[in-house]
């Protein structure tokens, strides 16, 4: 019996080719003719006042902190069901994390909560578009311009994925993307700072060259480059640009692959959800999505154990995420929660990924199917067992 991994990094064939070329044109710290082409994708597919790949989400998160100025006694509201990335980045500033909880459909943070959790020291409100299904923008987009606070879109899940026809990543005055291993697009390690704020652009530049205005050097617009702001080196290498590109040229037949593997796991789970033993996800009619994630609701903690032991019994690997923020170590010494948190609480034992990328064979999502089917079997046997015996 062959395994079947959560994730098999997805290479398209041409990342060797173009990781050559890097090679061969004789640049391979940041900023080449690679990153160049990158941006360009990035920033006309979205539509942005600028794209700067960074070496990780995490970082162009790190660089938005930095661009708010966000500092000591100021408050980001975000959900509490996400990755660390957005919260860290805040709390290096010596800012401090709010967290909300998320709606019960798309598990996408709560713009009524939100709007309730905005303070005088509100100085960002952080939409994480979980999945690849976009925030309920329009809501949001309202409650920051009415509050006066700046949004900031962490897409790390969402590439080429749109709300109401318009791309996640051009809602916020910035957005970070993630390019890692397990997103969609990837190259190994990746992201990118897409800035729609044209007042901050080029303070962007400095920050991901060191705090330096060396690009400003090199286009021939000051004498000498020098010191001129806080920042760090965020760039990342020509060979991770080389292999990114090789994907981001193929970035819609990646999700139109990644659709086809969500929509057969969606039909086949329908019957599931009827017989009320998993929940299967909810995407609004205003979202596009782009598959980025297929996960199943089980009945409890107990169930999901059993449900992924299952699986795993037939060499299939399922996983979950996140723990909360709100409760853990770091979460409780930096951040604060804004109200009850209970959705996240439930979904956080409750939920569970399946396997999923694009160059999954037809047969292994088959085998998937099959072993879901019998591992919800097997929970539903056994709650009608406990009711039996109670
Ligand atoms: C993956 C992910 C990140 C972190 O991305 P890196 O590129 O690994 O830093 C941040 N936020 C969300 C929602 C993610 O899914």
């Amino acid at each position: 019996m062959t395994e079947i991994p959560f994730n098999r990094p997805f290479a398209t064939g041409r990342e060797l080719l173009y990781v050559r070329e890097a090679i061969e044109n004789g640049h391979l710290s940041g900023s080449g003719p690679f990153t160049e082409r990158c941006n360009r994708w990035l920033q006309q597919r979205v539509g942005s006042e600028q794209a700067l790949l960074t070496h990780s989400c995490t970082a162009a998160l790190e660089m938005a902190a930095m661009l708010l100025d966000i500092g000591p006694g100021d408050e980001v509201v975000m959900p509490s069901f996400t990755s660390v990335s957005a919260a860290n980045a805040v709390v290096l500033r010596g800012g401090t994390p709010v967290f909300v909880d998320v709606r019960e459909d798309t598990l996408n943070v709560d713009e009524g909560l939100v709007a309730a959790a905005i303070t005088p020291r509100t100085r960002a409100i952080l939409a994480v578009h979980y999945a690849g299904v976009g925030c309920a923008m329009q809501e949001l987009v309202t409650i920051a311009e009415r509050e006066g606070v700046p949004l900031v879109e962490d897409t790390a899940q969402g590439i080429v994925a749109s709300y109401n026809d318009r791309p996640l990543g051009s809602f916020g005055a910035l957005a970070a993307l993630s390019f890692h291993e397990t997103k969609n697009v990837h190259c190994g390690e990746g992201g990118a700072l897409l800035v729609n704020d044209a007042a901050v652009a080029e303070r962007a530049e400095i920050i991901l060259d060191k705090g330096t205005n060396r690009r400003r050097f090199f286009r021939g617009q000051v004498d000498k480059y020098s010191w001129v702001d806080i920042g760090s080196s965020y760039a990342p290498s020509e060979i991770n640009a080389a292999f990114l590109w090789a994907q981001l040229e193929e970035a819609e037949a990646i999700t139109a692959r990644r659709l086809a593997i969500w929509q057969a796991y969606h039909a086949a789970f329908a019957e599931l959800e009827e017989q009320g033993v998993a929940r299967r996800p909810i995407v609004p009619s205003s979202c596009l999505h782009n598959a980025h994630m297929y996960y199943l609701l089980l009945p409890d903690l107990e169930s999901r154990a059993r449900f992924m032991e299952e699986l795993k019994s037939v060499g299939i690997h399922a996983v979950f995420h996140y723990v909360p923020l709100h409760s853990s170590d770091a979460g409780l010494r930096y951040g604060r929660q804004a109200g009850d948190l209970v959705v996240t609480e439930g979904v956080s034992e409750r939920l569970v990924r399946l396997p999923l990328w694009a160059g999954m064979a037809d047969e292994e999502v088959a085998r998937v199917v099959d072993a879901v089917e019998s591992a919800c079997a097997s929970i539903t046997r056994r709650a009608s067992a406990r009711v039996r015996s109670t």
